[in-house]
């Protein structure tokens, strides 16, 4: 038996043993996922869940909600499926966090939570994200599910503007005060990248449906094929609601700039995950979108979501895959699960690799790639090492499609509409970093129309703390 030595509690940690092999989630294997858009993680049986959860040392000082940015009581939960009080598991994380379901399958837990687990000093840290799938997935197997008590309506208004994250979460926390909320969204389907960018194999359909669909019990409305800024200013809704906030994220693609970009055959990231997710092209023809199944495509970036392009052309038929990064696998911007997923699956990666031109047939469909090789200098602001090309080191590559996964900007529909509201030099609105209020009187805005592209749990944060702000406006006007 080892003891722990950091741990504040040293008797507790004394008297319990200490197992540092935490328990493997199983997937599909990846000869067989590969070809498919069901889900790859299984998550966990009860059996698994109770024993995972049983290797938590219930820490009294716990390290692990500090690195939660909207603050769970993760030993709270996990305490609870141990002793299997599943509905109060469920309870405890719904205090703090109303996608459950979701951030159990896509936060990147081993930069946060996981990562301050103790017990990851001298093994794995406890399985903070496979635990919380679980409890929201057992809660969704329930023939009738818990709503959570709702204070006495206070008669305001509030407009959440964008379905993702950020509006979900501002969403459900004012709802539970009592204010009166509705929820406008651009898309035909609420959820954000939830639904439109991260894949069926990630993060299934059904599962931000049940999210969704949780919230509208709670009351919350919701206005889809609502473009705030086009069907109406935000000014004008305005005079119909106490306050906004706007939630509007980044979904404006960055393109590489290069000759060729528009040749067919090169896609930008959201385009293709669009199609293929929101609109079903998967399903074509029993879905109206079409997508072409390409045989050899490269995608450009490191990030998840390159990750998530390469793995889904797999799954649309492609022959050969290939992630283009300019810098190395250190480097690398995916998380490091989604990264080793789609080295199993078969996607091939070309480290230290930039394309320069995209050369088209007679027909303008791309056939071939040039790109260089780069090399890395000094760290940059970023604190990575800067690639830089290395001279003569052109060559190219036969493809057929390419899709560009190098980021986005803001949404800039609202920020180009809306005088009086302020704006970084990178299109972000500017907020109060303490409450998330923006420049005009009455709205608060938060998620990646604020930081820029970013994650899930990051935009719920922020959301949260909005809608403490909200809050107290609301209560003291
Ligand atoms: P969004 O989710 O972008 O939602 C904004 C919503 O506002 C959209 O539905 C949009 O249609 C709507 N909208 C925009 N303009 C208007 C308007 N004028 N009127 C009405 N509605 C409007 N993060 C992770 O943590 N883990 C991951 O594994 C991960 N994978 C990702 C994979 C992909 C493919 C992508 C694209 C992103 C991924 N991210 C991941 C990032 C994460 O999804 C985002 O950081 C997060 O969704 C941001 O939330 P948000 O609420 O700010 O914005």
């Amino acid at each position: 038996m080892f003891i722990i030595q950091d741990v504040e509690d040293i008797g507790m940690a004394e008297k319990k043993k200490i197992n540092y092999v935490r328990i493997d989630m199983p997937k599909q294997p990846p000869y067989i996922r590969r070809r498919n858009f069901k889900e790859v993680a299984l998550g966990y049986t009860e059996e698994m869940a109770v024993e995972e959860a049983s290797r938590c040392l219930d820490c009294k000082k716990p390290f692990c909600v500090e690195g939660c940015p909207v603050e769970i009581d993760i030993p709270g939960f996990i305490r609870r499926i141990a002793s299997r009080d599943f509905t109060g598991a469920i309870k405890t994380l719904k205090e703090k966090n109303c996608l459950p379901a979701v951030c159990g399958r896509v936060c990147p837990q081993e930069e946060q939570c996981e990562i301050k687990c103790i017990l990851g000093k001298k093994g794995s840290p406890v399985a903070i994200g496979r635990l919380e799938r679980f409890a929201a997935e057992w809660e969704a197997a329930q023939p009738h599910m818990d709503l959570p008590e709702i204070m006495k309506s206070t008669g305001k208004k509030v407009l959440v503007i964008g379905s993702g994250p950020a509006g979900i979460t501002v969403a459900g926390d004012l709802i539970l005060l009592g204010h009166d909320v509705t929820m406008y969204e651009a898309l035909h389907v609420p959820g954000g990248v939830l639904t439109y960018g991260i894949p069926e194999f990630r993060l299934p359909g059904k599962v931000v449906n049940q999210e969704i669909n949780y919230l509208q019990q709670l009351g919350i409305k919701l206005r889809c094929n609502y473009v705030v800024g086009k069907t109406k200013s935000l000014d004008k809704l305005l005079d119909e609601y106490d306050t906004a906030f706007l939630g509007t994220g980044a979904g404006l693609p960055w393109f590489m700039d290069i000759p060729g970009e528009n040749l067919n055959g090169v896609y930008s990231a959201n385009e293709y995950l669009t199609r293929v997710n929101l609109m079903k092209g998967f399903q074509f023809p029993k879905a109206y979108t079409p997508v072409i199944r390409h045989r050899k495509v490269a995608v450009v970036g490191g990030g998840n979501v390159a990750m998530d392009c390469a793995r889904t052309a797999l799954r649309l038929g492609a022959e050969e895959v290939y992630i283009v990064y300019r810098r190395s696998q250190t480097e690398l911007p995916a998380r490091l699960e989604e990264f080793e997923n789609a080295e199993e699956e078969g996607v091939i990666f070309h480290f230290l690799t930039l394309p320069e031109k995209l050369i088209g047939n007679e027909n303008g469909w791309l056939k071939e790639m040039e790109c260089c090789k780069m090399e890395l200098g000094e760290p940059d602001q970023s604190g990575r090492r800067r690639p830089i090309r290395v001279d003569h080191s052109e060559f190219r590559m036969e493809m057929d499609a390419c899709i560009v996964a190098i980021g986005n900007s803001p949404n800039p529909i609202i920020p180009d509409t809306t005088p009086g509201l302020e704006i970084s030099r990178k299109g972000t609105i500017v907020v109060d970093e303490t409450t998330g209020k923006t420049s005009i009187d009455r709205v608060w805005a938060g998620g990646d129309i604020v930081t820029g592209a970013a994650t899930v749990i990051l935009a719920m944060g922020a959301g949260r703390t909005a809608a403490k702000a909200m809050h107290k406006y609301l209560t003291e006007m």
